[in-house]
């Protein structure tokens, strides 16, 4: 018996496996072609996407639309039976899965099931948090479930430095919520963004995640709406050229994140990308279509859809949010 439940195993890991390998490639000429052709020449189903689990927060971020209560629509947690609906269309071919959009998603108590469930169907997980929730008892479960990877957003050496951007937030209970992480065995990485309150604090940083023991310590450039204060005075630390919002880097008329992936918010819009912070490019919405494969391709490959991608690919400077990326 435990012979042939091993044998099934293997041969659904195959199937799964092959499925993501197949829509991959398919993903990467579709890349290709769109880029080459400039237009949408999607082929294959999203090998990314970011699920929203909660879309409100407990903390009041200095440059998050969320944490500053720019975000209009109404707040919400996402349901385990609406995730559950959405993985099972998403798979066979989702690779990569991040429990994270708009919004703390430790505050949804499923989340531990979201992965769980997400991990059966043989999805690489990663959940991006403010750290304020990781009791040992959370991180166990995520632990259990299956949870590939944890960020955690640390930005600042001390408390005095860490609460110049997580405004609300609490340095040591962060402290207490890796520290839990790590002994329960996650694979954290302590995510830091580069501000001018953090641009020289780089060292400590790195010298606090090592002594905290997690798997890697990163920094981030940030994305800024306004040249708010924090902005960092050394230019190699910003996305932005000096005392402007202008990204330094070439914007070119092409992007793989929204050949790649989707968003899915709480309430089931489906997103080009995570800077479509308010929803003003939903493509439609998948729990209002009956949350089947050929809804979500009709979804996907919608007027609107298409519309957003050939404005991307042909001039992508008509298009708020484009200018504004980095990718
Ligand atoms: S913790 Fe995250 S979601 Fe919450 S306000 Fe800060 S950046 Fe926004
Ligand atoms: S904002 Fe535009 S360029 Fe950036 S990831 Fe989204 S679709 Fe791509």
């Amino acid at each position: 018996m435990h012979y042939f439940c091993n044998k099934m195993i293997t041969r659904t890991s195959i199937f799964i496996r092959t499925a993501q390998v197949a829509n991959a490639i398919k993903v990467c000429l579709s890349y290709l072609l769109s880029a080459t052709l400039h237009r949408d020449l999607r082929l294959g189903m999203p090998l990314s996407a970011s699920i929203e689990p909660a879309n409100y927060c407990n903390l009041h971020c200095v440059q998050c639309p969320t944490g500053l209560g720019m975000i209009t629509k109404k707040t919400s947690l996402l349901s385990l039976e609406n995730f559950r609906k959405a993985i099972d269309v998403l798979t066979p071919e989702l690779i990569y899965l991040n429990l994270y959009f708009q919004g703390e998603p430790t505050l949804n108590k499923d989340l531990p099931e979201m992965v769980r469930y997400a991990t059966e169907k043989g999805v690489f997980t990663s959940v991006s948090t403010n750290g304020h929730f990781l009791d040992m008892n959370t991180c166990v479960k995520l632990k259990d479930a299956g949870l590939s990877h944890l960020i955690v957003s640390l930005d600042g050496a001390n408390e005095e430095s860490y609460r110049r951007y997580r405004r609300g937030g609490d340095f040591k209970k962060v402290i207490e919520g890796i520290t839990n992480a790590v002994k329960s065995g996650l694979k954290v990485e302590l995510q830091c963004l580069l501000l001018s309150s953090t641009e020289n604090q780089r060292d400590e940083i790195e010298a606090l995640g090592d002594k905290l023991g997690v798997w890697k310590t990163t920094f981030k450039t940030a994305q800024f709406y306004n040249s708010d204060s924090l902005m960092p005075a050394d230019e190699k630390n910003s996305r932005y050229k000096k005392g402007s919002l202008t990204i330094k880097r070439k914007l070119h008329n092409r992007c793989w994140r929204v050949i790649s992936g989707i968003v899915i918010t709480t309430d089931g819009e489906i997103l080009p990308c995570c800077f479509d912070k308010d929803c003003a490019h939903s493509y439609g919405n998948l729990f209002k279509t009956g949350t089947t494969k050929e809804a979500l391709c009709g979804i996907l490959h919608s007027q609107k859809a298409s519309d957003f991608i050939n404005t991307v690919f042909r001039n992508r400077r008509r298009c708020k949010i484009c200018t504004n990326c980095t990718e």
